[in-house]
C-alpha cells in the first residue's frame, strides 16, 4: 500500500522524524518521569501560545468544544457560525441541552467585531464560541479584534476559541488577548497524528466551572486543573502524542515561531497566486483568507473528480471541497510539516494533470 502525500486540511502529513520521536517506551502516568514530560510539554505550549495554563486532552477537538460550553454556560451561549465546523459546535451546544443561539453568516465571510457587538448588546449571552479559522471555507476571522472588543465592552462574557487549523501556523497570544479557552487538535498545523487536543484555559474559566453542576467528569475542567497542579492528567493519556508534541515544540524553537508563521504566509501567497494565475477565484472574503489553507472557487469548472483521481495516481491526496461545497470549492492545505518546496511540487503535479487533461494554461 502506498499512501498518497496529503494536501487536505487535516489530517496533514507527519514527518518521519516526528513518527520516530513518538515511538518511545511507555511510562506510568503517576511517576516523576511522566510529570517531567508533562511539564516540558505544557511549559513549551504555554510559551508558544502566551498562555498561563494549557491542558492536554487525549481526544479530538470535538470533545473540547463540549468541555468549553459545559463548563461555562449559565445563561445563554452565542455560537458564531460562518462555516461547517462552527455550525457543528452550535449543534453540539444544543445537544448538551444548553440554551444557545447561532449568529449565522454566509459561508465564505469572516466574523467581524461589529457582528459580535450587535449580538452581545442584547444582553442575552454569557458565553461566545468562535472558530478562528473556518477550515470548511478557508476564512480566518480577526480574532484579536473580536477579543479586543469583548475585553473592552463585554469583559464578563466568556470567549471560547477553536483554533484547530490556525494554532501553530498563525500567531495567537492567549493571555494578551484575554481568550478564555483556545484549543487545537494536533492533526492540523501541529503536524501530528489525530486524537489529541491542547487547550489554553483562563483562570476565570476554572472559577466558573466550580459554580456549575452536571459537567460530567471526563470533560470537567475543575478536575483537569486539580491534576494539572500535580503535573498529571486525570486519566491515562496518549504518551506518543506527548512525545510528539515535545518534538514539534523543539522544531518550532529551531525554526522560531515567527519563522514558522512567516513560512505559512509565504505558502499561502504561493497558493493564492497559483489559483489567480489559473483564472480561478479565491472563495474567502477579501482580506480574510486563511494563511494555513487556500479555498478556491472553481469558476473555471474544472472536473475536480478527474483531477483528484489523476493526482492520486501521482501520489497526492487532493481536497474536493467540504460538505455542501464539494465540487464547487476546493482547498489546498499548506500547514504544519508542509514546506514551500512540497507545495511547489504539488502545484507542479497539479499543473501536469491539468495539461494532460487539455486545460489551457
Ligand atoms: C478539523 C477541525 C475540527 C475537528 O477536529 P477533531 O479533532 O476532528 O474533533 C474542529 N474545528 C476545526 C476548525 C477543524 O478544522
Amino acid at each position: 500500500m502506498i499512501f498518497p502525500k496529503l494536501f487536505i486540511p487535516g489530517p496533514t502529513p507527519v514527518a518521519e522524524d516526528t513518527l520516530r520521536a513518538m515511538s518511545q517506551p511507555q511510562v506510568g502516568h503517576r511517576t516523576p518521569e511522566f510529570s517531567e514530560l508533562f511539564t516540558i510539554v505544557t511549559t513549551g505550549l504555554e510559551k508558544v501560545l502566551g498562555a498561563n495554563k494549557v491542558f492536554l486532552f487525549s481526544n479530538p477537538a470535538t470533545g473540547v468544544w463540549e468541555a468549553a460550553v459545559r463548563n461555562t454556560v449559565k445563561k445563554r451561549a452565542l455560537n458564531l457560525v460562518n462555516g461547517a465546523f462552527a455550525a457543528k459546535w452550535h449543534t453540539l451546544t444544543q445537544a448538551c441541552g444548553l440554551p444557545c443561539d447561532a449568529l449565522n453568516k454566509e459561508w465564505g465571510l469572516a466574523i467581524h467585531p461589529e457582528d459580535v457587538d450587535r449580538a452581545l448588546a442584547t444582553g442575552k449571552y454569557d458565553v461566545v464560541t468562535l472558530v478562528h479559522n473556518e477550515t470548511s471555507t478557508g476564512v480566518m476571522s480577526p480574532l484579536e479584534d473580536i477579543a479586543g472588543l469583548m475585553a473592552g465592552k463585554y469583559p464578563d462574557i466568556f470567549l471560547h476559541v477553536d483554533a484547530v487549523s490556525s494554532m501553530a501556523g498563525v500567531e495567537i497570544r492567549v493571555d494578551d488577548w484575554r481568550l478564555d479557552t483556545c484549543f487545537a487538535s494536533v492533526q492540523k498545523a501541529w503536524a501530528l497524528p489525530a486524537g489529541f487536543t491542547v487547550c489554553a484555559v483562563s483562570d476565570r474559566v476554572i472559577e466558573r466551572s466550580k459554580e456549575l453542576p452536571h459537567k460530567g467528569y471526563y470533560l470537567d475542567l475543575e478536575v483537569l486543573d486539580k491534576f494539572y497542579r500535580k503535573q498529571q492528567t486525570p486519566s491515562t493519556p496518549s504518551l506518543p502524542h506527548m512525545y510528539g508534541l515535545q518534538k514539534i515544540l523543539a522544531d518550532i524553537e529551531r525554526e522560531t515561531p515567527a519563522g514558522r508563521y512567516a513560512r505559512h504566509q509565504r505558502m499561502a501567497q504561493t497558493a493564492r497566486d497559483w489559483a489567480r494565475d489559473h483564472g480561478q477565484v479565491l472563495y474567502p472574503e477579501v482580506g480574510y483568507a486563511s494563511p494555513t489553507l487556500t479555498a478556491v472557487r472553481n469558476v473555471q469548472g474544472w472536473d475536480l473528480q478527474a483531477i483528484y483521481d489523476a493526482l492520486e495516481h501521482e501520489g497526492y491526496r487532493m481536497d474536493r471541497g467540504y460538505g455542501k461545497l464539494r465540487g464547487e470549492v476546493f482547498r489546498i492545505a499548506h500547514m504544519g510539516a508542509v514546506m514551500p518546496g512540497d507545495l511547489d511540487r504539488y502545484l507542479a503535479a497539479f499543473d501536469g494533470v491539468l495539461a494532460a487533461m487539455g486545460v489551457p494554461a
